[in-house]
């Protein structure tokens, strides 16, 4: 079995719970128009790792995670290569390490399932809240997200959503209310954290040639990330 990275993070704090092992794969089947990593998109250009490769990294910095701490998958999609992700966790559920998933939640399948039954906490990056602002900006339907949603609520799995909040787009409280209305109808999740919008990724998209198609929407202020935050 063999993985398709792009980067691999040692010791990061922000995908997950403690501190974390941070695998990013190649490969993604959306194109969402705030996108930080296009450079994860395609297959080209990845590394190729076994499960048992990526373990013997993980050990070396086993004594940093702590009780909270593990492997985190990332992307590109991780859901794309859940063959591979699950023979890891799978293999770290036999160590006693913490597995996380860092998803966009677009894809179900048997597969997925199986992954899921040794994963222990999902973040899931709910991007709007309106079927026609991820038909246009994401390119899935929604309800693929929340048929996800629903499947992790099924398993009881421990879930952070996460949403990024683009001006213009969703930094509104309608928004911010339905996402709400998503957390209470799903236990599972525990926590809601709202990221600021980020341009710093334009300079990936001017080295690919390729233009940002967000570039000209401003970032949020704080003021308005504090509003929205308060509103939650
Ligand atoms: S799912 Fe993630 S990696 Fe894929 S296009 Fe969207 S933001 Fe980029």
């Amino acid at each position: 079995m063999i993985g398709y990275i792009h980067q691999i993070q040692s010791l990061g704090t922000v995908d997950g719970p403690g501190v974390r092992f941070t695998v990013f794969l190649k490969g993604c089947n959306l194109k969402c128009k705030c996108c930080h990593n296009p450079d994860t998109w395609e297959l080209s250009g990845a590394t190729e790792y076994t499960p048992e490769q990526i373990i013997e990294k993980l050990t070396n910095y086993r004594e940093y995670f702590g009780d909270e701490g593990g492997i985190t998958f990332s992307g590109g999609e991780p859901l794309l290569q859940s063959d591979f992700v699950y023979e890891v966790f799978q293999l770290c559920k036999e160590i006693g390490i913490n597995t996380c998933l860092d998803t966009s939640g677009s894809v179900i399948n048997d597969s997925v399932k199986k992954l899921l039954s040794v994963t222990d906490r999902v973040l899931l990056d709910i991007k709007y809240t309106s079927d026609s602002l991820y038909l246009d900006n994401v390119g899935c339907s929604m309800y693929s997200v929340l048929d996800f949603l629903k499947e992790l609520q099924k398993n009881n799995i421990p879930t952070t959503l996460r949403q990024v909040i683009i001006p213009t787009l969703n930094d509104t409280k309608e928004n911010i209310l339905k996402l709400k209305k998503i957390k209470e109808n799903h236990p599972c999740v525990d926590t809601v954290e709202l990221l600021p919008f980020r341009k710093i990724c334009q300079v990936k998209y001017d080295k690919m040639g390729i233009s940002f198609p967000f570039s000209d929407i401003p970032e949020p202020d704080q003021k308005t990330m504090d509003f929205l935050s308060e509103l939650l």
